[in-house]
């Protein structure tokens, strides 16, 4: 066991603490850091754990996000498979696995997420994947050679790309879900129905309405599927993506203040409730000033600009979040989605612009007459505005007029 000191602890190698680490030696930062995470790898990106490296057409490589020999070149201690477990925020210092302590000037909680899991009958059986590390990917793909049916239970961008890769891979896939349409949740029906038609014109089962009762199987690996209305659907694999939820058990154990979500409460700063403590990422729950309350977005950009702000706020630039959240899917090569905002808490007013029949166009969500969030799938050249508008707080009924007319300059407004 040996008490080091280092200026800056950061908690967790995803892609938030890592940017933290590459953020602070951008700015000059000179002072000691340790970027420490329990995982086999460097800090990595996970969105092609559904989408091309689940396909097999990308390496690990190509995912990774900080390579080790940056972090030697630029004297960051990056240390893996190595847990803190506790961290008394009073003495700042954190306990590590293996008993090592460190003390601290700033520590950073950039803890993510953990899956959701579900509790049923059979989710013990082999066959049965969640995806969180691509190392679940692989998992997926070494056992594909005996699947010909696939499950998602889940109609979110996880269970969507996964039943997109696997179908260009040649499973038959179903994508079982509670709401009616897949991606409804948070992007609304008109994008919903898009989504369900794109996937069933590829061959992809939609059950929408659905809720999974129990897993069953012959042996001891998955066979079927049976949902609460008595229905059994065949599948030799199914991926379970109904949601994650923020890693807290570090912030927990120091005595930090979780917010409704779950996540770290964090100022518009992303400065946590003990003195020199911050939080970034999926774990984080954050005063938005944009949409005036306390968000908590899974977002693999969002966690990279937290991890920037957090580092500008280390050395002192004082600077809010203000970071407009951006998140994209792709669906196999049928089509990429690109989604800029927020509208999770709620909007009422929904206006397209282009075509669905044509695969190209925009939904723009607006709340109480205010734009909170738009939606590109082909359209992408709109979110450039989009980005700049929703900043702004665009209103009014010349917004909501010129946004489904296709011959208004957005630029203009
Ligand atoms: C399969 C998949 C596909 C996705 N696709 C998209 C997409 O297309 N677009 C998009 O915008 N976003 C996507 N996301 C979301 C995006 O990947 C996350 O928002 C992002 O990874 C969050 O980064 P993070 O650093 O906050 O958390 P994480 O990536 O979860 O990293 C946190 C790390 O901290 C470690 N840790 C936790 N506690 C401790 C501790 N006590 N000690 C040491 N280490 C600890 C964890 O093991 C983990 O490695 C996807 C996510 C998944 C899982």
């Amino acid at each position: 066991m040996s008490e080091l000191h280092r200026d800056v602890l950061i908690i967790g190698a995803g892609v938030a603490g890592a940017s933290v680490a590459k953020e602070l030696r951008h700015l000059g930062f000179e002072g000691s850091i340790l970027l420490l995470g329990r995982e086999l790898d460097a800090p990595y990106e996970r969105p092609p754990g559904t989408k091309d490296y689940l396909a097999g057409k990308t390496s690990r490589d190509d995912a990774t996000w900080l390579h080790p020999d940056w972090c030697e070149e630029h004297d960051v201690e990056l240390r893996l498979r190595t847990s803190v477990m506790k961290v008394d925020t009073d003495a700042k210092v954190a306990k590590l696995q293996g008993g090592d302590e460190v003390s601290y000037e700033h520590v950073v909680f950039a803890t993510g997420a953990n899956v959701r899991r579900l509790r049923l009958d059979g989710t013990d059986l082999e066959g049965l994947h969640y995806i969180r590390a691509l190392r679940n990917a692989d998992s997926i793909r070494a056992e594909l050679e005996q699947v010909e049916q696939v499950v998602t239970i889940g109609g979110s961008y996880i269970g969507c790309e996964v039943a997109a890769t696997l179908t260009g891979l040649g499973k038959k896939v179903t994508v079982l879900m509670q709401e009616d349409h897949p991606m409804q949740n948070g992007m609304g029906e008109t994008v919903g129905r898009y989504v369900r038609s794109v996937l069933e014109s590829k061959g992809i089962t939609i059950l929408g309405g659905q809720e999974v009762d129990h897993l069953e199987g012959d042996d001891e690996r998955v066979e079927r599927v049976v949902t609460k209305d008595g229905s059994t659907i065949d599948a030799q694999l199914v991926v379970i993506g109904v949601g994650a939820v923020p890693d807290v058990m570090t912030a927990k154990g120091a005595g930090l203040e979780l917010g409704e979500s779950g996540g770290i409460v964090v100022d518009a700063h992303l400065r946590a409730s003990a003195d020199g403590v911050w939080a970034a990422g999926d774990c984080a729950e954050f005063a938005s000033e944009l949409y005036g309350k306390q968000l908590r977005i899974e977002h693999q950009d969002v966690a990279i600009e937290h991890g920037r702000t957090v580092a500008r706020n280390i050395v002192g630039k004082d600077e809010p979040f203000s970071f407009v959240p951006y998140f994209w899917s792709d669906l196999s090569d049928w089509f990429s989605l690109q989604y800029l905002g927020n509208a999770a808490g709620g909007y009422d007013e929904e206006l397209i612009r282009g075509s669905l029949d044509d695969g190209a166009f925009s939904v723009w969500y607006l709340k109480d007459d205010v734009l909170v969030a738009a939606l590109s799938i082909g359209r992408n050249e709109d979110l450039i505005d989009a980005r700049r508008l929703i900043a702004t707080k665009a209103s009014g009924d010349a917004l909501k007029t010129a946004l489904p007319d296709l011959s208004t300059d957005l630029a203009a407004l």
